[in-house]
């Protein structure tokens, strides 16, 4: 999977990553081959298209680091943003709920659903030690339940016992029963296929779903197949709503199309892969693996990542020297604020702390959110650099002039250079004693 495109991609990134300086001419070609590179590889045109503009926009935004060239930076830029198209991170399947939970998979027959059943449910019975039921809920194919059943018997996991003449809307209300009797911690429900989506099959998924209620409804496709697999993703979501996909076959030798518009188009994320016919062919969809694997680049993304941490820290270590001087001013601020920002504002620091969840309410509650920094942000940006530099200016009528100009008030600014004294008070007593750069070049 994926070999023509990393073969292709590689040739574009290379080009540019060997030259010095880069034009917008540079980088324009260079996507406009990504762009032919994705649609050839079978990626869904408005996937491409959003790929390609998002790439753009911050590649001409983008400061190139100054250890790094300007064609490694987009190298960069491109991973970051295959990634993103991936889904960011990993996820698991959900077993969250109450037991037994739910667990639906839909997909067209020869998608690989059974195989993928039998792969799940083994997986949760031996390696999380989970008691699961499975059921087949199709009734169309003779040899459907019976194949079950065998995957079954071959990897320990109990079947839902058949009863020729069940509806399957009756086999599922059958099945989660049987397992609220049994004690087990979840029922898998692998339901018919049909060769093409038609009404008559998103009928019965949509009157499975509303009879089992399922926790999870893992949509599953065969990486092989190009376009369609979005359309197919799209149409399941609509009319039965996915929580989420497992692409099979990821083993082959397909373009990977599909596997990677289906998450873009669907926004439900990849949460398994199959890699085999084998029962323990199943892998976790791990979005940054498969975008190092897909450029195979990665010592140019950790050689830009380091060099970003680099210049991050030299700036913390030249602030320190400031604020020990006692010379913080609101142009420190602002670049605190920033940082703050980048690190996902609030939610993003509390988030990096253990066990900070109920903290997290309780400040959302009492109004601290990431608002305040877009605030403070708006009224420092509305500052001259004079002022910004020397807060004492700041009387009555510029503060109007800045309130007018940041959409806040003249009681926010004052909060606002409030905070600023306090914490340069703050520095300054911290700054004289202790190691270099202070308690807070430690701290950044
Ligand atoms: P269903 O009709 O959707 O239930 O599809 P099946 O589960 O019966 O699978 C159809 C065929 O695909 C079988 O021969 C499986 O062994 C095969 N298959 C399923 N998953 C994978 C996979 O991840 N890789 C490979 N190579 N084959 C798979």
């Amino acid at each position: 999977m994926f070999e023509s495109l990393q073969d292709r991609l590689g040739s574009i990134l290379n080009g540019l990553t060997g030259r010095g300086a880069l034009s917008d001419k540079d980088v324009s070609a260079a996507l406009r081959e990504v762009r032919r590179a994705l649609l050839e590889a079978d990626v869904a045109l408005e996937v491409v298209r959003d790929f390609t503009d998002k790439v753009r926009e911050k590649a001409v935004g983008s400061e190139v680091l100054k250890s790094i060239k300007p064609g490694q930076m987009v190298v960069k830029i491109v991973h970051d943003e295959l990634v993103e198209m991936l889904g960011s991170e990993g996820v698991a399947i959900d077993l969250n709920a109450p037991s037994p939970v739910v667990v639906m998979m839909v997909g067209l027959q020869g998608s690989g659903k059974t195989t993928t059943t039998g792969k799940i449910a083994a997986r949760l019975t031996q390696r999380d030690r989970r008691k699961v039921l499975m059921a087949s809920l199709d009734t169309r194919r003779p040899a459907a339940q019976e194949q079950l059943r065998q995957i079954g018997e071959q990897t320990g996991v109990e079947t839902l016992p058949i009863i020729p003449g069940q509806s399957p809307t009756d086999i599922a209300g059958r099945a989660v029963q049987a397992a609220k009797l049994g004690g087990h911690d979840v029922v898998i429900l692998d339901t018919a296929g049909r060769t093409h989506i038609d009404e008559p099959l998103m009928v019965e998924m949509a009157n499975i779903r509303q009879k089992a209620n399922p926790h999870e409804i893992l949509l599953v496709a065969d990486a092989l197949t190009g376009q369609d697999a979005v359309n197919l993703a799209r149409n399941f979501d609509d009319r039965v709503g996915i929580t989420g996909l497992v692409l099979t076959r990821m083993d082959g030798d397909g373009r990977g199309g599909a596997a990677l518009s289906m998450r873009a188009v669907t926004g439900k994320p990849i949460k398994l892969i199959g890699v085999g016919e084998k029962m323990d062919a199943l892998e976790e969809f791990h979005p940054k693996r498969i975008a190092d694997r897909i450029l195979g680049m990665g010592d140019i993304v950790s050689l830009v990542e380091k060099a970003a941490e680099t210049i991050d820290a030299e700036k913390a270590q030249a602030m320190a020297e400031r604020m020990k001087a006692g010379k913080f001013d609101l142009n420190d601020l602002e670049d605190q604020l920033k940082q703050m920002q980048k690190l996902g504002g609030v939610g993003g620091i509390m988030g990096m702390m253990p066990g900070v969840g109920k903290m997290k309410d309780q400040m959302a509650a009492a109004g601290v959110d990431d608002s305040i920094f877009k605030r403070q942000l708006a009224i420092i940006s509305s500052m001259t650099r004079r002022e910004r530099a020397h807060p004492e200016l700041l009387k009555h009528s510029r503060k109007k002039r800045i309130a007018a100009g940041s959409g806040t008030s003249a009681a926010d600014i004052n909060k606002l250079l409030k905070m600023h004294r306090q914490m340069g008070d703050m520095m300054k007593s911290m700054g004289g004693k202790g190691k270099k750069g202070g308690m807070l070049g430690k701290m950044m």
